[in-house]
């Protein structure tokens, strides 16, 4: 299903008139996690401001130690509908469970399926069962096939609705967190119809090197990106060194809406 054979023709992920794929860049962007009222709040006006059509923030966090900070669940689930309340913003966030998708459902708009998750089979049925659209991102150690076919187990429940995120693999190289390997973004569309966005934030690690990628992403054939941002990256509560600021956010978005039209 996720295969060029089954559908020739590029696809376009419609959330609530929000399109993905196409001519025009859909742009994520948010913090890491939601911590608070005012940080999600700020951070929701300055990405609007600047052109997202995306609040990204993180409810469920699948953190490296089990005694980092595990995100605020169903109190960052109504914050982040707070955030669409007043902005109009598309929702996206990440589930980590079953019972994550559960409480999530009537708070967002699309699911995320993160790097680790790439292969818990069970929750790629859960998510595709649940009809909603869904960000499924390469694992940090897929190859390009095992993530297609994480799409397709997807597919297979009936949501057509997923669009592939390349973020990072890991190789030998440590001076990124992860190495963002931009050949998967024509390799995917040579292979699949379905859209394909990066996410820098994850690959860098670093946010000095987030606008550099998300130039280079754009012009490999992204169809849009998915950005860490955070009103006080210095202050955040987990991948503080690679948010953004939001005045930095905004320089992104200028710079890329020259290679191509942001929705
Ligand atoms: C995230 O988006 O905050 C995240 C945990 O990303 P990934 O799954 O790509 O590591
Ligand atoms: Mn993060």
């Amino acid at each position: 299903l996720a295969g060029k054979t089954f559908r020739p023709e590029p696809s376009i992920v419609n959330v609530n008139g929000v399109k993905i794929g196409g001519k025009e860049l859909a742009i994520m962007a948010g913090p890491c996690a939601v911590e608070s009222y005012d940080q999600i709040m700020e951070a929701a006006r300055a990405v609007k401001r600047s052109g997202a059509q995306f609040l990204r923030g993180g409810a469920f966090k699948p953190r490296t130690s089990p005694y980092a900070f595990q995100g605020l669940e169903e109190e960052g689930l109504k914050l982040l509908k707070a955030a669409r309340d007043e902005t109009g913003l598309q929702i996206i966030t990440e589930v980590t469970s079953e019972k994550a998708v559960e409480l999530s459902i009537p708070y967002v708009d699309m699911f995320q399926i993160g790097a680790r998750n790439v292969q818990n089979f069970q929750l790629l049925r859960e998510v595709g069962k649940s009809m909603k659209p869904v960000l499924l991102k390469r694992g940090s150690a897929t190859t390009i096939d095992e993530w297609l076919n994480a799409a397709e187990y997807i597919m297979s429940e009936g949501n057509y609705d997923v669009v592939l995120c390349e973020r990072g693999i890991r190789t030998f190289e440590t001076a990124t967190r992860n190495t963002l390997d931009l050949s998967a973004v024509p390799v995917v569309k040579n292979m699949s119809h379905l859209p394909v966005i990066v996410d820098p934030s994850h690959a860098a690690g670093k946010a000095k090197f987030v606008i550099p990628l998300s130039r280079a992403a754009i012009a490999a054939g992204a169809d849009g990106l998915i950005v860490e941002v955070h009103p006080n990256p210095m202050m955040a509560l987990s991948d503080a060194a690679q948010q953004l600021s939001p005045k930095d956010f905004d320089s992104l978005c200028s710079d890329i809406s020259k290679l191509a039209p942001i929705l």
